[in-house]
């Protein structure tokens, strides 16, 4: 690749033609530069009236275009800058870091509390509410339509209730990077705005599937800002992709079975009503599952299903983290007026949801943070043997037909709304867990992983003198590599098999206690059966690795020799060679298991240097 990209610089140079930074449009047919989307379903909603006349004063960049566009970072923070400046009594601008390309990552503090510190934020008794758009910069309705809201509740003044019972943190673009790669062509499935920003970042990551491992500075400044600010509710601002219906608002977070039932309550029975009430008395469209899947690809009429996120999603790391955590999309198909206004009224509903049922949120929070789950779940399916729900559905009527292009079925949406009750099944049946040991021990050289540890806010002992410890390893067997990389990673998967070591840890190793808020996502981190452990990322791929062996002049006369003095072994090689044909045929096989056999094969081969004290 890396040739033959030099190959065609080096042409192009040779005919003295420029080398092009980006594709000319004139490469591509007319036909193709705009995007056939189902039809618009018409909308008249009373949130219109948010938007401030034309001559006001504070009027945002995004109204100033009747939402049809959205500013630049640029413009986004100068603004910002100066509505902080007209209300320093209640706003405070702050960085959180900083980004790849060096842009800062902003957040935004609304208080009536005089003192921004953290400190003071958690000691005023109001819940904490953090929202962040743009974790996907090209889905950027957060961004607006918080600017719109802070204005309203700061130098407007119309919303200025609001701060008397929450504090408010926000961040209006969490990836900065990719939001400047602005164009018009960046979300073919989406109804504006006009230009729009990228979904991954400058280094190509997606924020949304960083939450575990943590590679990107972006991440790292938020995750380092939940820690600090440790927030009562977080809120994760999206756009969908996928299917057409008529909701223009869906919402949700990790249900059953997972690692926060008292948060998992407070969601279901106080949050999901209060807001899908204030949505719809604003004339929006909430639907009552966030951005569903299909049971059946063709057809929405035989159900729809959902699924608890991984810890490497915003909401799968709230579940783990015992924060509540909600994920919101606008649905890319309704204009970015009406999707804008929708946020707008879901942030505001939001804050009143949490500042006047604070003190039980809290209290679910930390029913949650104390319990100490005897049995961690790692991953979950779905129970065939409990019949899917029904749930009523507001969808779109949907078509399928044979397709001349794809050789397959095209789905078309008609753009006649149709409801009807359909099945829900929820992945809620956990399908891998592990039980808690006390704590868990990492040698001093995986700093890599150590420090990640930290990052999370996890809290961990170092000893300082070397320990030794009575502990359960895996052996790693079976290992399988996935064939492209993933998210800056090469994926691995292995079969863990216990074994109990007593283990020498030298100076700097950390012993990890489970019993603390974060002991369960420390398993999650550290479990190498856990989808998102550091593990399966590949932080200790070293480990799969035999680095050393025994010469095949050496190991001959050695076999020889075990086999004339050991007739057991004499055995177990004959009906090795007698049953296993692949044993039989491979030199390096047979030899490798005369190796085994001796003490100079490497003992810490496939082994898993992290143990768990029991
Ligand atoms: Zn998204």
């Amino acid at each position: 690749m890396k040739l033959w990209s030099l190959l065609v610089c080096f042409a192009f140079t040779s005919f003295g033609a420029p080398t092009p930074s980006v594709s000319p449009l004139s490469e591509f047919s007319p036909a193709a530069s705009e995007p056939v989307l189902p039809p618009l379903q018409p909308w008249n909603g009373k949130s219109r009236a948010l938007v401030v006349a034309k001559d006001d004063p504070w009027i945002t960049p995004s109204e100033k275009t009747d939402l049809r566009t959205t500013p630049s970072y640029e413009e986004t923070i100068a603004w910002l800058k100066k509505l902080v400046a007209a209300a320093p009594q209640q706003l405070q601008m702050l960085s959180l870091g900083k980004s790849p390309e060096g842009r800062d990552l902003w957040m935004v503090a609304a208080t009536q509390e005089k003192d921004f510190s953290p400190e003071a934020l958690r000691k005023s008794g109001k819940p904490i509410v953090l929202a962040q758009g743009g974790i996907h910069s090209g889905e950027i309705d957060g961004k607006d339509a918080g600017l719109m809201l802070l204005r309203d509740m700061t130098v407007r003044g119309t919303k200025r209730d609001l701060l008397e019972r929450v504090n408010f943190l926000f961040v209006p673009i969490f990836n900065v990077d990719g939001h400047e790669r602005s164009s018009r062509f960046a979300r073919v499935n989406q109804r504006g705005p006009e230009m729009m920003g990228w979904r991954t970042t400058s280094k190509n990551l997606n924020l949304n599937r960083d939450y575990a491992k943590v590679d990107a500075p972006e991440m790292r400044a938020m995750i380092g800002a939940l820690n600090q600010w440790s927030p009562d509710l977080y809120l994760d601002l999206h756009v969908t992709d996928g299917a057409d219906y008529q909701y223009d608002i869906t919402f949700g977070w990790n249900g059953a079975g997972g690692h926060s039932p008292a948060i998992l309550e407070w969601l279901e029975k106080t949050f999901r009503p209060a807001v899908t009430n204030d949505l719809a008395a604003a004339g929006h469209i909430p639907g009552p599952v966030d951005a569903p899947n299909w049971i059946d690809e063709t057809d929405w009429l035989n159900g729809i299903k959902g699924w608890n996120a991984e810890p490497r999603y915003s909401t799968g790391y709230g579940d783990v983290r015992h924060l509540p955590t909600v994920i919101l999309e606008t649905h890319s198909l309704k204009p970015y007026h009406q999707r804008v206004l929708g946020t707008y009224v879901y942030l505001e509903s939001a804050l009143r949801a949490s500042g006047k049922n604070g003190a039980a949120l809290r209290q679910a929070i930390e029913a949650d943070r104390k319990r100490r789950n005897p049995v961690v779940p790692l991953s979950w399916d779905v129970d065939q043997n409990v019949p899917p729900g029904k749930i009523e559905y507001k969808g779109i009527e949907t078509r399928a037909i044979p397709s001349a292009i794809s050789g397959g079925l095209r789905i078309e949406f008609t753009g006649k709304p149709v409801t009807a009750t359909i099945p829900y099944q929820w992945q809620s049946r956990v399908a891998t867990s592990i039980t808690r040991p006390k704590a868990y021990w990492i040698p001093a050289a995986w700093s890599e992983v150590i420090e990640r540890l930290q990052i999370h806010g996890i809290q961990f002992e170092r000893i300082t003198e070397a320990h030794e410890m009575k502990v359960t390893m895996y052996r790693l067997e079976e290992a399988k590599f996935e064939a492209e990389p993933f998210e800056g990673h090469m994926r691995v998967k292995a079969k863990p098999v216990p074994e109990q070591r007593a283990e020498r840890y030298p100076p700097g190793s950390v012993r990890v206690p489970t019993d603390q808020s974060l002991g369960d996502l420390a398993g999650v981190l550290l479990e190498p059966a856990s989808p998102d452990s550091f593990f399966q990322w590949g932080f200790f791929d070293q480990v799969l690795q035999q680095t050393e062996y025994i010469e095949g002049y050496v190991i001959e006369p050695m076999a020889e020799r075990m086999l004339a003095t050991d007739p057991r072994l004499a055995q177990e090689f004959r009906e090795k060679l007698a049953k296993d044909d692949t044993f039989r045929a491979s030199t390096k096989e047979r030899l490798r298991w005369f190796s085994s056999k001796t003490p100079f094969v490497d003992e810490r081969w496939k082994l898993y240097p992290v143990g768990r004290e029991e």
